[in-house]
């Protein structure tokens, strides 16, 4: 690892990332030995090793699955809820498979189609449904946190396409925790200071069967450019992705960005819907999208 100076055998790599991790969970204040957390999985290395970490540090940690409904010609989603629900049932954890289609009447495919003319792309759409989904269900099940599997790489590419774009109000809520609010859970990324090559090595090391296929959707997407640009630049200088990630987050801490000065976020109320906060000010974003799509449906 050059950015570390830093180079582990199996064995205490394999030691070395938990250990990381609960400093960061502890830094960063994310969560307690006596708090319940629900970690979102997907199938991947990352939701998977992060579901393994929290269990091998003591943390009371359930899973929660959901069926996005994509194929893509790959089985996309069977497949990702087949491994999530193999690595549950291998370490006897819980695991709640929730399926939006079941839910909902439409799956993401669906609601992308019905929402060419309205809320935009794929990635869009399944983000908006995401948020929506793990929210309600962490907050339905009691849990005192969400948890998710971002890594390095993700919040490098969301930091540089937010600052590139100057988009204070998001740039403004980014970070390794977001404080629970009202309707809203906490939500952490206990990952958020490793490489995705690190977290590879730790599934791979760890024996972790996830799917190795992107979802079909994710080719060609704005955060894949800027992932892909972000790696041209730690080639030639490493660490470089690291470094720009903690300097932000020292910025918005010390109180430096003067986004955190002039930026007022907007006022929030229960959606009369599904009860989540919104700034609309009628149904939430998720609600019409799933109104619109069952209109256009019938
Ligand atoms: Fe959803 Fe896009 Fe991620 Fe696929 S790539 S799971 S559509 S956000």
């Amino acid at each position: 690892m050059r950015q570390h100076k830093l180079a582990l055998c199996r064995e205490h790599y394999l030691q070395w990332v938990p250990e990381q991790t609960e400093r960061f969970i502890i830094k960063y204040q994310m969560f307690t030995k006596g708090e319940k957390i629900l970690v979102a999985v997907s199938g991947g290395k990352d939701s998977l090793s992060l579901w393994d970490i929290l269990v091998r540090l003591g943390y009371q940690a359930d899973g929660l699955y959901l069926g996005l409904g994509i194929d893509g010609g790959i089985d996309y989603s069977h497949e990702s809820q087949r491994l999530s629900e193999k690595f549950a049932d291998e370490h006897n954890l819980k695991l709640h498979v929730v399926d939006i289609e079941k839910e909902y009447g439409q799956s993401i495919p669906m609601l992308a189609e019905s929402s060419h003319r309205g809320y935009g792309k794929p990635c869009a759409v399944c983000g908006l449904a995401k948020r929506h989904e793990m929210n309600r269900i962490a907050r339905d099940l009691g849990y005192d946190v969400l948890a998710t599997g971002h890594n390095l790489d993700d919040e490098a590419a969301v930091l540089f396409g937010n600052t590139l774009n100057w988009s204070s109000e998001y740039l403004l809520r980014q970070g390794p925790v977001l404080p629970e609010a009202e309707g809203l859970a906490r939500k952490v990324k206990p990952l958020c200071r490793f490489y995705e090559r690190e977290m590879t090595a730790y599934a791979l090391l760890s024996g972790i069967e996830y799917i190795y296929e992107e979802c079909p959707f994710a080719e060609g997407s704005q955060s894949i450019f800027y992932k892909e640009t972000l790696n041209q630049l730690e080639t030639t200088r490493p660490g470089v992705k690291l470094t720009f990630y903690l300097r932000f987050l020292e910025a918005r801490k010390s109180g430096e960005l003067f986004i955190e000065k002039n930026v007022r976020l907007g006022d929030l109320h229960p959606c009369p819907k599904c009860g989540q906060p919104t700034s609309t000010s009628d149904l939430c974003t998720f609600c019409r999208m799933i109104e619109k799509a069952n209109i256009e449906a019938e």
